[in-house]
């Protein structure tokens, strides 16, 4: 585009000096061979004049003056015939022989002739003279009008050229302009936003992609970007389920808990809402750990984690708590039905067939609920534990939770 654009004008540029260059020649010939010739028949015509004043002067001539008069002639006609190229004064050569040949055949004739024949011959002169130096007089006048309409051509001729070379010139502006525009679309656009998503995912956004726009190169190097970055999300992802993942039981981990007890607790106390917390640890575990190996007791971790998760409802919130305890956020229940919730967990754990030569494992639930046991994560947890012990001191294998409606302390 740039390469077309100074080819465009450069080729201005030639065509204004190859113009101003054609327009100063023809100048120069409209000057010198047009005054030239108009000198020349300005000359002719006042020759002519005088020649015919001088002639009818002596009307009366000798044979002498006759022959003079026309070898005066004779030189006056040389100024015509040498006139090469110019037609205005080649238009006058057939009147000036005529003349010329007139004069001649009256110098010969002269001592011959009557005198009526001698007057009829010098009017004859004269009047031929006069015509001349008429005609002479009308070609000059025509020549300085041709000279000056052409001058006047002339003179136009550069704004035209001029005319012509500005609008190219405004041609290759607007191209420039466009091309200059396109590549903005193709190039510096689409890198523009390639380098904010880039910015973004740097700074922690690993949804942000980059448009697949512009020039080949360019949207590969996009659509390269866009995979680099769901390759980031996929890992940060998975990172991030990781560190809040139990790797043992596949259940959510301590910190996840305490990150969607915190929601809960926000939620509930906004919308008014209850919400049970329950506590579950597996009863003697160390004897089972003691009696059938520590790989034996990961077994029953297992078991017992996805017992849990089974047996609670899809809204509740299971997660590892340590060890061989677990907790559970169960959202909008009361008393009753975080009774049947736990009830129903415990049986379910205890109804779990040992696996071969174990005996069966039991477990004990603690439960509390917001807000009647309290509004914080340590309220709660310390109501949930409360109970729990109650549950291992009252035997183990059961369920305690608070059995009907406690008026809130408020502190
Ligand atoms: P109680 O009924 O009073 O809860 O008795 P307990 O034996 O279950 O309680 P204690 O706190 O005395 O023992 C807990 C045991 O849990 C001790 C430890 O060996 C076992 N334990 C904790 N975490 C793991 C684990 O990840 N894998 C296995 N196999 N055992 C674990
Ligand atoms: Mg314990
Ligand atoms: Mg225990």
């Amino acid at each position: 585009m740039t390469l077309i654009n100074a080819a465009m004008l450069l080729g201005v540029v030639l065509i204004l000096t190859w113009r101003a260059g054609l327009a100063q020649q023809e100048l120069r010939q409209i000057v010198t061979s047009g005054s030239a010739a108009i000198e020349r028949l300005d000359r002719i015509a006042s020759l002519h004049a005088t020649f015919r004043v001088q002639w009818s002067a002596a009307s009366a001539r000798s044979e002498r003056e006759v022959g003079a008069a026309a070898r005066t002639y004779a030189s006056i006609r040389q100024i015509a015939v040498t006139a090469d190229g110019d037609d205005r004064v080649a238009s006058l050569v057939a009147p000036i022989d005529r003349l010329d040949a007139e004069l001649r055949d009256a110098a010969l004739a002269w001592r011959d002739w009557s005198p009526e024949r001698r007057a009829t011959a010098a009017r004859s002169i004269a009047r031929r003279c006069e015509q001349v130096a008429r005609l002479a007089a009308a070609a000059r006048e025509a020549a300085l009008r041709d000279r000056d309409r052409r001058l006047e051509e002339i003179s136009h001729d550069p704004s035209k050229t001029r005319l012509i070379a500005l609008g190219v010139a405004w041609i290759v502006v607007v191209m420039s302009v466009a091309g200059a525009v396109s590549a903005m679309r193709r190039i510096v656009s689409p890198l523009e936003n390639l380098s904010l998503a880039a910015q973004k995912v740097a700074s922690g956004d690993y949804k942000a992609r980059a448009p697949v726009a512009g020039d080949r190169e360019i949207a590969a190097l996009g659509s390269a970007f866009n995979e680099m970055a769901a390759q980031i999300e996929a890992n940060v992802d998975a990172t991030e389920l990781r560190a809040r993942t139990d790797e043992l039981s596949g259940l959510p981990n301590f910190r996840a808990f305490g990150e969607h007890l915190a929601e809960e607790l926000a939620r509930s106390a906004r919308y008014a809402h209850q919400f049970g917390l329950l506590v579950f640890d597996i009863d003697h575990f160390k004897k089972y750990n003691d009696a059938f190996g520590h790989l034996a007791g990961n077994d029953a971790l297992v078991e017992v984690s996805a017992t849990i998760r089974r047996s609670l409802r899809t809204v509740d919130f299971p997660a590892r708590y340590g060890g061989e305890e677990f907790v559970a956020i169960l959202p909008q229940v009361d008393e009753e039905g975080m009774r049947v919730i736990g009830e129903r967990v415990r049986q379910a754990v205890e109804a779990l067939p040992p696996i071969e030569g174990r005996r069966p494992i039991t477990i004990s639930i603690g439960g509390a609920i917001f807000p009647l046991d309290g509004t914080t994560s340590e309220a709660l947890f310390h109501a949930a534990d409360e109970r729990l012990y109650q549950a291992k001191e009252g035997g183990r294998n059961r369920v305690v939770v608070p059995s009907r409606p406690k008026v809130r302390e408020l502190s």
